[in-house]
């Protein structure tokens, strides 16, 4: 009996999961991952208008695991041995054959002055406090912004920033106060969102003006202080900001002798091995993988790289050829609290659609969906 260990209960660990039972594996595997819970970050964007709750994004996975077999080792890994086949982690160290990182990704949080604004994914306090203090705001200038991992240009999420975004103009809209707030959008890009096709960034920019959010874009970021975001272009007041920093690995990535990319993300084939290492594989916000430079960071990116890590170990361990590749594809709504603009794009074609009330329909079905298939 082969020994499958996977680290993290994000997307990819989740459909890591899915995909080895789909296809059959009936042996025990073991995740390890700081609780036994998935958060469900494409839904955070609803948290200003006080749609979401952290326990409505905080998906128990006690039932799923018990239903798919999987043994919880509840814990935060520290490194790795790969010689040994060892994980190690703060509860202990677990053996492993097979390896699955899915480990999710880090904020580089290097500007100076970054505790200063509100970094809405990294935990759900920070989002609730900045929600709180913008019902409270009578009036004043609210700023959105994401930059990227210099290393590695995939290493962004700017996705969500669009939605804030959009999403707060919306709210201020309903509450009748929009004309109280002047809404800024910052990027060190000159063409946010480029990784969503050039149509994608004109439908976006053309939504700024149309909303009249003023843009800052190209100017590369130098820090924060209390009321500024600093920029090489000059400095933008501000009242309370939004930002998304770029990503990177995770540290334990340091206490192991894996492959990082210079993004310091774990270097992957196209089979989604961690580069030149047959028992270990990445999906999801962890790995470098090759592939076209607006290769997403995102959820459904996840799933197809895990999808494809299962495919290529089950392969292996039946002593076949791992020969399996994943696909890429950007798929995402884009949310305004009422309505949604969707982006398909492959490596054939790009597909726009205008914003639309039955795409924020879509989203909430989707997440609906998801979070019952994990009961
Ligand atoms: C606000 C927001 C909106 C988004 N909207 C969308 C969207 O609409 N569509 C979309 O496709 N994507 C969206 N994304 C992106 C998406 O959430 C990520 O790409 C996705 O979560 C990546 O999945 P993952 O499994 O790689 O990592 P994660 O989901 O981050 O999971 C990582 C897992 O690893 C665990 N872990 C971390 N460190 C350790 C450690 N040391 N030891 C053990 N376990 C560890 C974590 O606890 C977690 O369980 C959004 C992201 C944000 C922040």
């Amino acid at each position: 009996m082969s020994q499958i260990v996977i680290i993290g209960s994000g997307f990819s660990g989740v459909k890591t999961i899915k995909t080895l039972r789909k296809k059959g594996y009936q042996d025990k595997i073991i995740l390890i991952s700081p609780q036994p819970v998935l958060f469900y970050y494409p839904s955070l964007i609803w948290v200003p208008a006080g749609l979401r709750t952290e326990a409505d994004l905080t998906v128990s996975l006690d039932n799923f695991f018990q239903r798919k077999q999987v043994q919880h080792h509840q814990a935060s890994v520290t490194g790795l041995d790969i010689e040994a086949k060892q994980v190690k982690t703060d509860n202990g160290v677990v053996n492993y054959d097979y390896l699955i990182i899915a480990s999710g990704g880090r904020f580089i949080k290097k500007l100076p002055g970054i505790e200063h604004i509100c970094i809405p994914c990294e935990n759900y306090a920070n989002l609730k406090s900045y929600s709180d203090k913008l019902a409270k705001l009578e009036g004043g200038t609210l700023a959105f912004g994401f930059s990227g991992n210099p290393k590695d240009p995939t290493a962004m999420r700017g996705g969500p920033m669009f939605e804030f975004l959009f999403g707060i103009d919306t709210l201020l809209k309903q509450q009748k106060r929009r004309d109280k707030f002047k809404l800024i959008f910052f990027s060190p890009a000159p063409e946010p969102g480029k990784r969503l096709g050039a149509n994608a960034v004109k439908a976006i920019l053309g939504e700024m003006k149309k909303y009249g959010v003023e843009a800052h874009l190209g100017h590369k970021m130098k820090g924060f202080s209390p009321n500024q975001i600093h920029t090489e272009g000059g400095d933008i007041q501000s009242d309370l900001t939004l930002f998304m920093p770029g990503i990177t690995g995770a540290t334990w990535f340091a206490n192991s002798e894996l492959p990082l990319s210079p993004g310091g993300f774990i270097q992957s084939d196209a089979q989604c091995h961690a580069l030149g290492i047959k028992d270990i594989f990445v999906a999801g916000d962890s790995g470098s993988f090759s592939g076209p430079d607006w290769m997403p960071k995102q959820a459904h990116m996840a799933d197809l790289q895990a999808e494809n890590a299962v495919k290529n170990l089950l392969a292996e361990m039946r002593g076949q050829e791992a020969s399996y590749e994943f696909k890429t594809e950007v798929l995402c709504i884009i949310d305004t609290l009422n309505k949604g603009m969707l982006v398909h794009r492959n490596t054939k074609r790009t597909l726009l659609l205008p914003k639309l009330r039955l795409l924020n329909w879509a989203k909430r079905l989707f997440e609906w969906q998801y979070m019952r298939s994990l009961s």
